[in-house]
Order: structure tokens, then C-alpha cells, then sequence
């Protein structure tokens, strides 16, 4: 519809400009209804000419959103009906029941792409018993088809659902376990943020309400991105992630826009974490210096959003910063962003476990010692530590290369390891913030805590 009728004032082509004012023409000498309904349809409403969403014109706007749980079990049937699942009643019931939990953010047509990639892989597997040449196929080699829980589940892996195609929404893959240190944190987010998403109906008996933001705050690097992608993941939530920055700046000029739209693709896609990482370039205090009008918008539709939270518990922000004092105090009131997780560097435990983490899936050799590399990195954090052993591994990767050892996978299973001594040098090579910063970052946060 959008193309036939887009906004006037946006296109410079006069044959669009002819079609929409003809458009309206023809829909206001549609004296009484009679016999012709016009149905229009768009996935962009606000592109739209407004002239047309206009009472006597299209005046009746119907949203189809992201279909639910329920409605995706219903599609979901709708579409292996004539399928051939499993015999096992029970089976059956499981295929649909846990891909109707599992497909967030699907829309129909994804379910439909789902179910018939799944028919594809039980359809490939007698493909080698067909004998091309005859007319048909025999019903006993038909009969040997059946659709398998596996088949959805490796079709699952292969379809992109398209409200998440959109750059914003992702389902992240970091876990709990991916994290190091941190452990009230995680407690804390998953009581706060996990349970109220899983466990909505929990919520309603006690007639609790769970809060509706959460500010993580402390030091750069020291995994706060990485909560918020875990605790989307844990909770089985879609996931959008926005820089304050790129908010005021890819969208000059329509950054409240901007804001809408991602308060309504997370109402699209929820259960939703919506994660606004460095807030506080968009909404600095007040009188700052920083203040200018564009921020005072931004802020003033931000807190509108999140005040229109109330009805849709489903969506949960989750804000990150270094600079917590440097908030504005109106985004901190009850039902905003008012629980507060101080986020800090990682103590000499945290930051072995993060060297562990982080040299998971390394080769390492027999003398890498952990709790040396975690003694030697005080003042380092995660996103450091990080940096170092990937560095390391470099390192290692360069030694070996240029020494012309053989590298087929044998000899490189027996030969090549990080050693403790290229995280030694990886070591000197990556510097953590001077201890300054860092002082300053955990200054500005324990201030800002015992306000
Ligand atoms: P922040 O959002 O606090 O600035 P991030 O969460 O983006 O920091 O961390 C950057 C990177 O540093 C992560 O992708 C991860 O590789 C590493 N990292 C930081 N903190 C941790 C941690 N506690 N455990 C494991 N890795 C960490």
C-alpha cells in the first residue's frame, strides 16, 4: 500500500502524487458503503499518506502483530494437518507443544517455512529408496514417511524468523555460565527479570509487581552487556540491544521516532528485553551541559514508554552505564528504571574464573597457571582479560607459523598450545584502564549508590 500511496510531502514523483490524490478521489465518491469495501494492507503504516487513515477513507486500522504462543501452536497445526508426524499421539503433541514455546518472534509465514523444511528432511531421507522411473510411488515407501521431532528441530536451525531480520531483535547465545564472577548480579537479574518473564502468573497471584527497569552500572568492560544478553537468553526473551548514541545520531531528527519504534518492536516481540546501553548520553542530567532540546525529547518519550509499560509485563529495559551520576534523576523514579545493580571490576576469584572462561575452547598447555594470571591482572576486567587471551592466542598462532612446522591437524593437535609464557606477553601488551579511570568509575558509582 505504501507504494501506491506514500506520504506526499516525502516523494518527489508526480505520477504518486496523481495515484493518491486519485486514491482519495475515488474513496470519497464511494457515497454509502454499497457492495465495495476497500482493504488495504502495509507493514509500514506511519509511511503512509495521512490523508488516507482519514475518517470516510480508511477508517478502521486493524494491527496484525507477531502471533503469541498460543496462536503459533494454532498455525502450527494448521500447517502439519496433513502431515505425516509420528503414530505416537504423545509425540505429536510434544512437536507442537515445543516448537509452539520455542519460535518467538515467528510470524505465519515462518511457521509455515518451519513446518514444510521439516517435511523436505524427512522427504530427502527416502529419496535414495525412489525409483524415478516408475509412474508412481508405491504406498509402502509413502508410508515410510513421518516427519520427526529431529526434522523440526534442524528446521528450526535454518529459518531466520523475519520479525528478528529487522537489525534490531536477536536472541543472544550467552549464558549464565559464560559470565564470570558477578553472582549477585546474576541472582539479582534472574529473581528481577527472569522469574516475572517465565513465571508471569507467579507474579499475579501474589499480586507483585515486578519492576519494569533495571540500571546496571559500573565500569566499562565489566560484563554488563553480557548480563543483559544472558539473562534474555535464560528467560527465553527476544533481545534489543541500543546505544544511546546511535539513537541521537543515526535517526537526526526523529530520535523520539526512534524510541517508539523500539518500545514497539518490543511490545511485537515479547516477552522482550529492550537493553539501552550508555543512557546516559540520551538522557543526561538536566543542566549538565549536555542539555539540549533533542535530549529533553528523547528523555521526556522514554519516560512515556516506560510509564506505558504497566499493561505489558512482558517487556523488561535493562540500561547500562559508566556514569551513573550523570543520569537524570527522572528516569530513576519508582516504575522506571529503579532497581539499581552495581556492576564492579572483578575481584582475583572473578577474574580466574574468567581466564577459565575465556580459554574454554583453547588448546592450553600443561603450565598455564589461572591463579598466577588472575594474581598478575588487578585492575584488569573482563573485557581485558578477554582481549588477553585472545592475544595470547595469537601470539601462539604467530610462534608457530613462522617456526614452518607442518600444520595438518594431527602434528597442530600435538603441537600447537598457549603457553603461560604468551600470556605473559599478551599480558604487557593489552593494558587495562589506568587505575585512575578506574578509581573514577568506581568513585562516580559508589556515590551514586549511597544517594
Ligand atoms: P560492558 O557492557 O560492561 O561495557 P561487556 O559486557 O560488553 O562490558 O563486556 C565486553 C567483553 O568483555 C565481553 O564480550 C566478554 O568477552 C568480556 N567480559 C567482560 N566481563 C566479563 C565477565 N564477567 N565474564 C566473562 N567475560 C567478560
Amino acid at each position: 500500500m505504501r507504494l501506491i500511496a506514500p506520504k506526499r510531502e516525502e516523494v518527489t514523483g508526480e505520477v504518486e502524487r496523481r495515484v493518491v490524490a486519485q486514491l482519495l478521489a475515488l474513496m470519497d465518491g464511494l457515497e454509502s458503503r454499497g457492495q465495495v469495501v476497500v482493504i488495504g494492507a502495509t507493514n509500514r503504516p506511519n509511511a503512509l499518506d495521512p490523508a488516507l487513515r482519514r475518517p470516510g477513507r480508511f477508517d478502521r486500522e486493524i494491527e496484525i502483530g507477531v502471533p503469541d504462543r498460543n496462536a503459533r501452536k494454532e498455525i502450527l497445526q494448521i500447517h502439519t494437518r496433513g502431515m505425516p508426524l509420528p503414530q505416537d499421539e504423545e509425540e505429536r503433541t510434544r512437536i507442537i507443544e515445543d516448537f509452539a514455546d520455542r519460535t518467538h518472534g515467528f510470524v505465519g509465514a515462518d511457521l509455515e517455512a518451519l513446518c514444510k523444511e521439516a517435511a523436505m528432511r524427512a522427504l530427502r531421507r527416502i529419496l535414495p529408496e525412489i525409483d524415478f522411473e516408475m509412474e508412481s510411488i508405491p504406498a509402502e515407501i509413502l508410508d515410510k514417511i513421518e516427519v520427526t521431532y529431529r526434522d523440526f528441530e534442524e528446521a528450526f536451525m535454518d529459518i531466520e524468523p523475519s520479525a528478528m531480520r529487522e537489525v534490531l531483535v536477536e536472541v543472544p547465545d550467552v549464558r549464565w555460565s559464560d559470565i564470570g564472577g558477578l553472582s549477585e548480579a546474576k541472582q539479582a537479574l534472574q529473581e528481577m527479570v527472569e522469574w516475572p518473564l517465565k513465571h508471569p502468573e507467579v507474579f499475579e497471584h501474589m499480586q507483585t509487581q515486578p519492576p519494569k527497569g533495571v540500571l546496571l552500572f559500573g565500569p566499562p568492560g565489566t560484563g554488563k552487556t553480557l548480563l543483559a544478553k544472558a539473562v534474555a537468553n535464560e528467560s527465553e526473551a527476544n533481545f534489543i540491544s541500543v546505544k544511546g548514541p546511535e539513537i541521537l545520531s543515526k535517526w537526526v531528527g526523529e530520535s523520539e521516532k526512534a524510541v517508539r519504534e523500539i518500545f514497539r518492536k518490543a511490545k511485537q516481540a515479547s516477552p522482550c528485553i529492550v537493553f539501552l546501553d550508555e543512557i546516559d548520553s540520551i538522557a543526561p542530567r538536566r543542566g549538565s551541559g549536555f542539555d539540549s532540546h533533542v535530549t529533553e525529547r528523547v528523555v521526556s518519550q522514554l519516560l512515556t514508554e516506560m510509564d506505558g509499560l504497566e499493561e505489558l509485563r512482558n517487556v523488561v529495559v535493562i540500561a547500562a552505564t559508566n556514569r551513573p551520576d550523570m543520569l537524570d534523576p527522572a528516569l530513576l523514579r519508582p516504575g522506571r528504571l529503579d532497581r539499581l545493580l552495581y556492576i564492579p571490576p572483578p575481584d582475583r576469584e572473578a577474574r580466574e574464573e574468567i581466564f577459565r572462561i575465556h580459554t574454554r575452547r583453547k588448546p592450553l598447555a600443561e603450565d598455564v597457571d589461572f591463579k598466577k594470571l588472575a594474581e598478575a591482572t588487578e585492575n584488569y576486567t573482563g573485557a581485558d582479560i578477554a582481549a588477553i587471551c585472545n592475544e595470547a592466542a595469537m601470539l601462539a598462532i604467530r610462534e608457530y607459523i613462522t617456526s614452518g612446522k607442518p600444520v595438518d591437524r594431527e602434528t597442530l593437535k600435538k603441537e600447537l598450545k598457549v603457553h603461560m609464557k604468551h600470556f605473559e606477553e599478551a599480558m604487557k601488551k593489552v593494558k587495562p584502564i589506568s587505575a585512575e579511570e578506574l578509581e573514577m568509575y568506581v568513585k562516580a558509582a559508589e556515590k551514586f549508590r549511597r544517594q
